[in-house]
């Protein structure tokens, strides 16, 4: 049998990833598609090959957003927040910047505004706009779908997946903090609600 050639491989890999992105997630959708596509390039730009394998402990991946997208760059990179592998900016962004810790490169990709459009243009056979994105979004190439930016990302070592930190116990609360996210205020070491940056107030 002939060897499959590497757009078979490549295709083969997005519907699988999609099959796995699919059951994580609960349905298909465009945002899987989206956020599946938008792994793989921040990977095949890196050059990780088997991040949930061997490549596992090179990878920090940030995702600006949290929607479906998220989900499914979590399921390709294998980077879950309790991993402390995948970190959360709440900017509200389709975007997602993927960190090669071994090396320090880091990309970052975004989705295009105009590749709704696009969208709507390639299929306008489709009535729903879900469904014309999860064709669309599945033919267009890399460069329709995404911006792709080379940055540098600055990672101390309290960020690093298997940081090692002893844990601070805040003097108002008695509660213990974790990864250096104590606060100094007037000499006290206090944690983050205490210091007043609480989502929550006591009723
Ligand atoms: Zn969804
Ligand atoms: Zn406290």
């Amino acid at each position: 049998m002939d060897a499959p050639g590497a757009d078979f491989l490549e295709m083969n890999s997005l519907d699988e990833y999609l099959r796995e992105a699919e059951q994580a997630h609960g349905h298909l959708c465009a945002g899987q598609v989206l956020g599946v596509r938008l792994a793989m390039l921040g990977l095949a730009k890196l050059e990780i090959d088997d991040p949930r394998g061997k490549d596992r402990k090179r990878l920090v991946t940030f995702v600006e957003i949290d929607r479906c997208a998220t989900d499914a760059v979590g399921v390709v990179t294998g980077c879950r927040l309790g991993k402390r592998a995948l970190k959360f900016r709440d900017w509200g962004k389709m975007a997602a910047t993927f960190v090669d810790v071994s090396s320090g490169k880091a990309i970052r990709i975004a989705a295009k505004e105009s590749s709704k459009n696009l969208a709507r243009q390639m299929h306008p056979e489709l009535e729903s706009k879900n469904q014309q994105q999860m064709m669309a979004y599945r033919e267009m190439s890399d460069d329709d779908l995404f911006t792709t930016q080379w940055v540098k990302v600055d990672l101390p070592p309290e960020e690093f997946p298997g940081y090692k930190g002893e844990r601070i116990v805040c003097v108002l609360c008695g509660e213990g903090i974790n990864f250096r996210r104590e606060v100094q205020r007037d000499g006290k070491v206090l944690c983050r609600a205490c210091a007043g940056e609480s989502y929550y107030s006591s009723i």
